[in-house]
């Protein structure tokens, strides 16, 4: 867990995604960092032992500090998978017996590892359906260690209250972990607002390009000792050329992520205005129920939306020519997906209705393409 280049503390995001972490080529004095696939490290007369397990390589090192930094926390570590990086801070911090608060609306496959994995360990947990101070109250046991949180959630783009989460979570004496994938670290940093574990699936914006399978945590150095020291026994650290390709993508996300953010507003204003579609959920519209927090906590409003159509919705995406429907998000190009046949096919209709998912219900994840295009494509399939 050799410190890499911290870079500047007064770096703007931009500066970050460039230049910190970065591996000084010292033989060549090439401008990129160079890729180091060993698994195998001298130990005579070094200060650590380095092996890819133990989150010291020099890739491992190079893109981790450039995450950290990103999400203004002190440490990252980076792993094979989003649901990897999950399981391991869940798993290192909670123990039999312990309790955790979880909200409803997380994303399916944290959902499923908290009723099978947890569930199975004998650690206990409570879902709340709406994060405010009463349900957090009503799900506090003496048990409780931690409490968990996804905002903007999937697919309605739900807005919680980081700010009220990390008092509750002071207040209580539990750890605060959130799943910020959707908004990504350009547009909101909850570690300044009291939360103390930041969780992505790099698979989405931080690779960015629908090519590479990784997750990340930032937390402090104390609580980063805990995680890692159960990780390397867990394995599931991500691999050196990973890392490399990882870090490569994290150079432009600034820069992809601001283009998406201004592409979605366009969007969703397009799509709120257009007869033919009957509900828009984006944060960054003033119609939405979370759109006042959002403006206080995140510095843009991300790339995700979700829309009903008044139409057969599989038909709707089946005209779509620039779009593409695909399941997974936070690419450089445009997907779209039917949470009825993906994400929430097995709740069915019933569950669906309860939590607000009308079957009419589509999740846009916004590329880089131009605006214009994306508007047109889906003008002519409404
Ligand atoms: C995709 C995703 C995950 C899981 O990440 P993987 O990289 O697929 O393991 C977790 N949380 C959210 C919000 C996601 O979108």
């Amino acid at each position: 867990m050799e410190k890499s280049s911290d870079g500047n503390r007064n770096w703007g995001t931009s500066t970050i995604c460039i230049h910190t972490g970065a591996v000084s080529d010292q033989q060549h004095k090439g401008v990129v960092s160079p890729l180091y696939p060993a698994t195998a490290y001298n130990y005579l007369d070094v200060d650590i032992h380095a092996y890819p397990r133990y989150f010291n390589t020099p890739n491992m090192i190079a893109v981790s500090a450039k995450i950290a930094a990103l999400e203004k926390g002190e440490r990252a570590l980076v792993y094979g998978s989003g649901m990897a990086a999950i399981y391991a801070t869940l798993f290192s911090l909670l123990s039999p017996g312990d309790h955790a608060i979880f909200q409803n609306d997380l994303y399916g496959g944290t959902h499923h590892a908290v009723t099978s994995e947890m569930k199975r360990m004998g650690i206990l947990y409570t879902f709340i359906d709406s994060v405010d101070e009463e349900s957090l109250v009503a799900a506090l046991t003496p048990q409780t260690k931690l409490v968990y949180v996804e905002t903007p959630s999937n697919p309605l783009l739900k807005i919680i209250d980081l700010s009220l989460v990390s008092k509750f979570a002071r207040a209580h004496d539990l750890i605060s972990v959130i799943d910020n994938t959707f908004a990504s670290p350009i547009n909101q940093n909850p570690i300044p607002l009291g939360i103390d574990v930041v969780i992505h699936s790099g698979t989405k914006y931080l690779g960015g390009h629908s090519d590479i399978l990784s997750g990340a945590i930032v937390t402090s150095e104390a609580l980063i000792g805990r995680i890692r020291e159960h990780s390397v026994n867990f394995g599931g650290n991500l691999n050196a050329q990973m890392c490399h390709l990882l870090e490569r993508s994290l150079l432009t996300l600034a820069l992809r992520v601001r283009q998406i953010n201004q592409n979605a507003m366009e969007i969703s204003e397009f799509l709120y205005q257009h007869p033919k579609v009957d509900a828009v959920y984006y944060p960054g519209l003033s119609s939405h129920p979370g759109h006042d927090i959002a403006k206080r906590q995140m510095a843009g409003f991300g790339g995700m939306l979700s829309f009903e159509v008044s139409s057969d919705p599989d038909e709707f995406v089946r005209k779509l020519s620039v779009i593409r429907p695909a399941m997974s998000l936070g690419g450089v190009e445009s997907t779209i997906t039917s949470p009825r046949l993906t994400s929430h096919a097995k709740i069915g209709a019933e569950g669906r209705q309860k939590v607000g998912i009308s079957d009419n219900l589509l999740r846009f994840s916004v590329g880089i393409e131009d605006a214009a295009d994306l508007i047109r494509d889906l003008d002519s399939a409404l």
